[in-house]
């Protein structure tokens, strides 16, 4: 059975103390919230990863980095690489925000190279795929997540892409208050669910976690997990307060 799971993207957000305080603090309701059903993951920033970690990433909350380096090692100043988040214990990545793609032109391919080497590092990648609101309008949505898909992740094996964590996050819904529609959600996470039908079968496409973000929040997160497809959520400024967060989690 597919995992639930809720994430919680901090973005550039918080200095230290204050990312250590809600880290923990996080840690705390989810502990007295006792959902073990649900994986919890937070994605603080690359300078609060260590500390994160050594203070509350546990079984209980999972600590994601948000994102990593194409390339393995050498001359490329201001990167991170997957070994560093190896090294202090870092267990998932989050690849391809819409973020990263449009301000850093981050492309499938590049994408792609970050999903196999996080992989290789036994590393969980939380992919993000979405489309912008004009290509919505102009009816190319399909088309749009179709590539990001099969372009970024469905050269994998069998037994990578049954690691992965895929996050629908239709990009004209992220930070923006407009929410899709559960409908409308959930009939992305359904043709999604159905390309990795057709690539990778049955029990994979059924055992595959796929997120909702964009907007999703306290009072919209009960619906939104109730769909069929959706199993969970990526969670971006909602996940900057405990009390919200843990009402998010606690959604299902
Ligand atoms: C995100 O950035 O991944 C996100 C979903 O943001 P928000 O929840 O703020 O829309």
């Amino acid at each position: 059975m597919r995992k639930k799971i809720v994430a919680g993207n901090w973005k550039m957000n918080t200095n230290i103390s204050e990312g250590l305080y809600l880290a923990k603090d996080v840690n705390r309701l989810v502990l007295e919230a006792n959902t073990r059903e649900v994986g919890v993951i937070i994605a603080p920033p690359f300078t609060h990863l260590t500390e994160i970690i050594r203070n509350v990433g546990s079984s209980t909350i999972s600590v994601s980095a948000q994102n990593c380096s194409s390339e393995q090692k050498g001359a490329f100043t201001g990167e991170v690489s997957v070994s560093m988040l190896h090294s202090i214990g870092c267990t998932h990545c989050i690849v391809g925000h819409s973020e990263r793609r449009s301000y850093f032109h981050e492309d499938n391919v590049i994408l792609n190279k970050k999903v196999k080497l996080l992989l290789q590092a036994g590393i969980i990648p939380i992919y993000c795929c979405g489309e912008v609101l004009k290509e919505r309008e102009e009816g190319k949505l399909f088309d749009v997540i179709s590539s990001q898909i099969s372009d970024g992740i469905f050269n994998l094996t069998d037994y990578e892409f049954k690691k992965l964590i895929i996050a629908y996050e239709p990009v004209w819904a992220i930070g923006t208050g407009v929410v899709a529609t559960p409908q409308q959600a959930q009939e992305m996470h359904a043709f999604i669910r159905d390309l990795i039908f057709k690539k990778y079968g049955s029990a994979i496409s059924q055992d595959t976690t796929i997120l909702y973000g964009g907007s999703c929040n306290a009072a919209n997160a009960k619906e939104l997990f109730s769909c069929k497809d959706i199993d969970g959520g990526l969670i971006g400024g909602a996940s900057l307060k405990a009390d919200d967060f843990i009402k998010i989690v606690t959604s299902f």
